[in-house]
């Protein structure tokens, strides 16, 4: 019999009528000859209440006693759910977490999905209930209550349909779908119909609030397709699938994102010489804190600046980490600014279309805005700007890649589940280091996975010095390179110092002297090519949110003595750029390090 997932949102059971429309969704679904199992998160606001309360007696709450008070929201809305169902006549049962044996690590507040047992679900389903299941709660191996980060009922409902192979996962929410950014901030986004994991999952770490990143790790993991769609009516969402359903032809970007609440660290004078970095997010990674943008360029006079981001409110606890580790390599100082918000902008075609980065920076120029740092990976580009240009740069970026006027296909859409285990790639599971304890995570549903390591050789870099700290640069830097027909693969640049910045890109061996001589001919400043390098990537899903990677990465080519002098990172994967006599070393020593 198939079985189906629903995850109901806080909007979509506010109040009774709504809980009412809900349970009758999951009726018709019954009645179609489904098993059904819904998951809910809390009513409305009901978490940020809860918040807010306990604000009210502490501001600094006991992290255990604040998963005690949050879980708290998701018992109220299964109790409502299982009695509103019974009430239309369907036999309906519902389960808190720990009911289900779902369990999880002790980080409370943050905690990730160890295990989950079936066998109770699966008996109340084989007797023809409805299962709801509480979204968002766990708990750990000592039965203590613990919740999944803010978001985290659609994580819930990703893992169950995962677990319990579920033919399909529906997330109903208050809005239709996916959209090509945030439409309460651009109202002019328009619904995609279709989009691949990879992208969600970058958008989705990027500031795309509409789905939890890490429901979308599970999705990809296992498989699982989803369908986004709206509780208040029953128009067609967006499909959430494979790369091979979701590619759309022509077209480069798929959505763009904003993270308003950033704040921005920067080391400045890192020794260059190997080991530095390590060091530097080692001690971050110590404190738990899951740093963003990772964005580090060719050093100037032995040393180099090292920047990175962060939630705004890890802030303080990042500044103490970034100070003891200045001090720990010799580093001059230490800024920061808090007032910064990352751009991003998405899309599989990135990887083969090109003047994407040119016409970011062009609508980012004639928009007035400065771009204070760059970051790409192969499917996004991020840039951090000042907070208070950061919705206006989001509009004039989705218009410049006309995301306000994608044609909607209407074509019916029912992809079938990509097999019962992980998907179609080879995953590695990963023990991530357990960084309060001694001791390493025992293997879980959610740990860290990697697909692979590689090793590219083919690239050459070009630098630019002296970038001045004003909007415009960039625009005029790829609209040269765009014209030279080159196609440019990672692009970095660094905060300035004293307004004078290094701006760094890769493009293939054969066109770095094509690339320096339009650069150098449009008169944009003091050039170097160095004329080959090897990019070294850890490729996986989750890679962000797991701290421990790019520390584990860092510290095997510390040790064999590989100096990094460039650094990309996304959700999909982490890069590196070395010394071209060093890549096959550093190949070698990534798959120990990873155990592939
Ligand atoms: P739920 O309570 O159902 O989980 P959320 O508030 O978590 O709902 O997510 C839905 C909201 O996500 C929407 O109301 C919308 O404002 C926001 N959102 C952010 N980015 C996007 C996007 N790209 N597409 C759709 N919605 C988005
Ligand atoms: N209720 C939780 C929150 O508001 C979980 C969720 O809604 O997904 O964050
Ligand atoms: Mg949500």
């Amino acid at each position: 019999m198939p079985l189906l997932v629903q995850k109901f949102g806080g909007t979509s059971v506010a109040d009774s009528d709504k809980i009412l429309a809900a349970a009758r969704r999951a009726i018709q679904a019954h009645a179609r000859g489904e098993q059904v199992l819904v998951v809910v998160s809390a009513r409305g606001h009901t978490t940020d209440e809860l918040i807010a309360l306990a604000k009210e007696i502490t501001e600094t709450p006991p992290a255990r006693e604040m998963d005690m008070l949050l879980a708290t929201g998701e018992q109220v809305s299964v109790a409502l759910m299982a009695m509103a169902i019974e009430s239309l006549g369907v036999p309906a049962i519902s389960f808190t977490g720990a009911q289900i044996g779902l369990v999880t690590d002790s980080f409370h507040t943050k905690a990730r999905i160890r295990n989950i047992s079936t066998e109770r679900m699966v008996q109340a389903l084989n007797e023809g209930k409805v299962v709801i299941v509480a979204g968002f709660q766990g708990v750990d191996e000592h039965y203590n209550i613990t919740t999944l980060g803010r978001g985290g009922s659609d994580t819930t409902a990703v893992a169950l349909a995962a677990v319990l192979g579920a033919d399909g996962c529906e997330i109903y929410t208050d809005v239709d779908g996916v959209y090509t950014t945030d439409p309460r901030t651009v109202p002019e986004a328009r619904k995609i119909d279709r989009i691949s994991y990879d992208e969600m999952l970058e958008l989705a770490s990027l500031g795309a609030g509409v789905m939890h990143s890490r429901s979308i790790e599970f999705a990809k993991k296992y498989g699982v397709p989803i369908h986004v769609r709206s509780s208040f009516s029953d128009a067609p969402g967006t499909w959430i699938v494979a790369e091979s359903e979701a590619r759309r032809l022509g077209v480069a970007v798929t959505g763009a994102a904003l993270a308003k609440d950033e704040a921005r660290i920067t080391i400045l004078g890192a020794p260059d010489r190997p080991g530095v970095v390590h060091a530097i997010f080692r001690t971050i990674a110590a404190a738990n804190i899951v740093v963003d943008m990772i964005v580090q360029n060719v050093s100037t006079g032995g040393t180099a600046e090292v920047s990175f981001t962060v939630a705004k409110g890890d802030l303080p606890e990042t500044l103490r980490a970034a100070e003891l580790a200045a001090r720990a390599i010799g580093a001059a100082d230490v800024t920061f600014d808090a007032e910064v918000a990352k751009l991003s902008i998405v899309g599989l075609g990135m990887r083969t279309h090109t003047g994407v980065a040119t016409t970011l920076f062009e609508a980012l120029a004639a928009a007035g805005v400065n771009i204070q740092m760059i970051t790409t990976s192969e499917i996004k580009i991020s840039v951090l700007v000042d907070r208070a240009s950061a919705v206006p740069a989001l509009r004039a970026v989705h218009r410049a890649f006309l995301l306000d006027q994608l044609a909607g296909s209407s074509a019916p859409f029912s992809p079938a589940r990509c097999g019962a285990g992980p998907g179609p790639m080879k995953l590695v599971p990963l023990v991530e280091m357990d960084s309060s304890a001694n001791g390493s995570r025992p293997q879980g549903m959610e740990d860290l996975v990697i697909a692979g390591v590689e090793l590219d050789e083919s690239q050459a870099r070009v630098s630019l010095f002296h970038v001045p700290d004003r909007p415009g640069y960039a625009a005029r830097v790829f609209r040269s390179i765009a014209d030279a027909g080159v196609f440019v693969d990672m692009i970095v640049q660094n905060v300035g110092i004293a307004g004078d910045s290094v701006l760094s890109f890769t493009v293939p061996r054969d066109a770095a002297d094509r690339a320096a001589a339009a650069v150098r001919a449009a008169g944009l400043g003091e050039v170097s090519v160095e004329p080959a390098l090897a990019k070294l990537s850890v490729i996986g899903v989750g890679m962000r949110t797991h701290t421990g990677v790019a520390t584990r990465m860092f510290a095997a080519l510390a040790e064999r003595d590989i100096n990094v002098n460039l650094i990309n990172t996304s959700e999909v994967r982490i890069n590196v750029g070395t010394d071209i006599t060093r890549g096959r070393d550093g190949l070698g020593c990534l798959e120990r390090a990873f155990a592939l």
